[in-house]
């Protein structure tokens, strides 16, 4: 199984600096091309530098992009928001789903998360799912029975799940400088791996992701985790080096 990496750009720079951010992530694929022995790498920029994106990488299609977001409803009247067709229709082939931002930030809930899942997953586009506790569910020992939560309420009992992804994020990891140990990860993969059972007879094919705080420095230690297939990075994807160090290190 090649390791998922994947890039999340956030609400990050211009249409300029995409272009910048996506051409020498490109260049310096193009020039460690062993990467992708080992590795899917991913992007996922803002909604409107999507085409940007998808203009550079039309010679390159070894680096692949997605969404960070899609709509739970199909196209009609919901203004303002971004449909699982209309990224199919831009060639996106991922989208992060559920991401702990959109939790806090645009009150999502698991219902919602889950009808997200069913929605990406009708347009043949593979969704990354994101889930993770909070400083204070870890501290209260819950962790385990959130993360399963999330994941009962995202995941539909499905043969194949076209590439889904799973993304364990730790909210307190996020941006925070301060990535979870290999100990909790550790734990935390084979948790997934063993809940991932109930959901699909191809469970072992889905991939499973770390993010929070993975930098080049503590990435090979990281992807080498049992049941770490990946990687979902902040911060480190928006300079072409660290992203590509990131992979590398797998
Ligand atoms: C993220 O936002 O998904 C993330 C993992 O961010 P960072 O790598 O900056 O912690």
């Amino acid at each position: 199984m090649k390791k998922l990496i994947v890039g999340n750009w956030k609400m990050n720079g211009s249409m300029e600096d995409a272009r910048v951010l996506i051409a020498n992530t490109i260049n310096s694929l193009d020039a460690q091309k062993e990467i992708l022995k080992k590795c899917e790498v991913v992007v996922c920029p803002p909604f409107l530098h999507i085409p940007a994106v998808r203009h550079a990488i039309y010679g390159f299609p070894e680096l692949r992009f997605g969404a960070q977001n899609c709509s739970a409803h199909e196209d009609g009247a919901h203004t303002g928001e971004i449909s699982a067709s209309m990224l199919r229709d831009s060639s996106c082939t991922y989208v992060i789903v559920g991401h702990s931002e959109r939790r806090t930030l645009c009150k999502e809930t698991d219902e919602e998360i889950g009808e997200k899942v069913k929605t990406a997953l009708r347009y043949d586009l593979s969704p990354i799912v994101c889930v993770g506790e909070t400083q204070e569910e870890r501290e209260a020992g819950q962790q385990q029975e959130v993360v399963g939560r999330q994941l009962a309420a995202a995941l539909p009992k499905l043969e194949t799940y076209h590439n889904l992804a799973i993304a364990y994020e730790p909210v307190w990891a996020i941006g925070s400088g301060n990535a979870a140990t290999p100990q909790d990860i550790q734990e935390m993969h084979a948790f997934i791996r063993e809940q991932l059972k109930n959901y699909s007879k191809a469970h072992e094919d889905i991939r499973i992701l770390y993010g929070g705080s993975v930098k080049p420095d503590n990435a090979a230690v990281t992807l080498s985790i049992p049941n770490v297939n990946g990687a979902l990075i902040g911060g480190a994807s928006l300079k072409a080096d660290s992203f590509l160090a990131i992979a590398k290190a797998s």
